[in-house]
């Protein structure tokens, strides 16, 4: 018995250590990584799903460390949030997305919303407001365009920045989405106590909806209580026809996902917008 608990611990040790230099190898990097232009970022349609025209699109952050395999977020942010990283890089996110979008407008297409992604982190300094407001002028772009997603892990946190922060924004005028909506633990609370402008219905409801009663009674739940507060609904993860058709009947208003397009690069996003229609 003795043996096998030295080989467990020496089992647990070596996965450690792994796992341990895999994340100073990653953090490491990404303390480089926007002075080395590796940051890239994709953009994945979201689509009026009664008239199939493109209304928005989510920034997703990808990392491509030169000379390695390109990593995803799931693998980075989290290091990037508690290091601190994701502020900077947040930062760039921002301001790149939003050079982006103006390049877009001047060359004519529809007017889209664009979607990003923010972090405990972020929300805590205290001129994110003023950064995110300064960025939006500084592109010729109205405060309206902007969509900032937030997890309920930022209305876990008690700290009273944060709350600050986000009615900063609400007050810009800038649209606030509850971003995963129905994985937390309690959801509805976040609907009484913040002003949010959308929810996305998280794609776990979405992935089984042609085979599952039960998420589809859910989704109409979630979509009734977003229609009587004046909520936008977004649907993600939306993966085929069918479920598109689904959603729509159910009166959910945008949705995104593998089924009209995967998050791709800028160039591909443009033309994406000129065509305007989702083929
Ligand atoms: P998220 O905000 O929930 O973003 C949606 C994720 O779902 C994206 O993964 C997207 O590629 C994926 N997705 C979209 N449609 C489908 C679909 O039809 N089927 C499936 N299976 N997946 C779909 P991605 O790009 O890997 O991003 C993962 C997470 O990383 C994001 O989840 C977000 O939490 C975080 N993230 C990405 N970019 C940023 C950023 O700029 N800042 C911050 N703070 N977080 C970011
Ligand atoms: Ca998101
Ligand atoms: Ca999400
Ligand atoms: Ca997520």
């Amino acid at each position: 018995a003795k043996d096998v608990g030295r080989n467990n611990f020496q089992f647990f040790t070596a996965d450690f250590n792994q796992w341990a230099t895999n994340r100073l190898h990653i953090e490491n990097g990404l303390r480089h990584a926007l002075a080395r232009k590796e940051l890239v970022l994709h953009y994945q349609p979201q689509v009026d799903l009664a008239s199939m025209r493109i209304v928005g699109c989510e920034v997703l952050l990808r990392w491509q460390p030169q000379g390695e395999a390109l990593i995803p977020p799931d693998r980075f942010i989290p290091i990037a949030e508690d290091t601190g990283l994701i502020v900077p890089i947040g930062a760039w996110v921002l301001d790149e997305a939003c050079r982006q979008l103006a390049e877009w407008d001047a060359q004519g297409t529809a007017p889209i919303r664009l979607a990003v992604n923010v972090a405990v982190p972020q929300l805590r300094q205290p001129d994110f407001v003023d950064y995110v407001r300064d960025t939006l002028a500084r592109h010729g772009l109205s405060n309206a365009r902007l969509e900032i997603e937030v997890t309920e892990s930022v209305l876990l946190d008690q700290d009273e920045r944060i709350r600050h922060t986000l009615e900063g924004l609400v007050e810009l005028g800038i649209m606030l989405s509850l971003d995963d909506f129905g994985t937390g633990y309690a959801s509805l609370s976040y609907l009484r106590n913040f002003r949010f402008d959308v929810l996305k219905i998280d794609r776990s409801f979405v992935s089984e909806l042609h085979r599952n009663p039960d998420d589809i009674t859910l989704i109409r739940a979630i979509i009734s209580i977003a229609r009587d507060m004046s909520l936008l609904t977004i649907a993600e993860g939306i993966e085929s026809a069918e479920q598109c058709a689904i959603l729509n009947e159910l009166g959910c208003r945008v949705g995104q996902g593998f089924h009209f397009s995967r998050p791709v690069p800028a160039g591909v996003m443009g033309e994406l917008i000129t065509q305007d229609v989702i083929a």
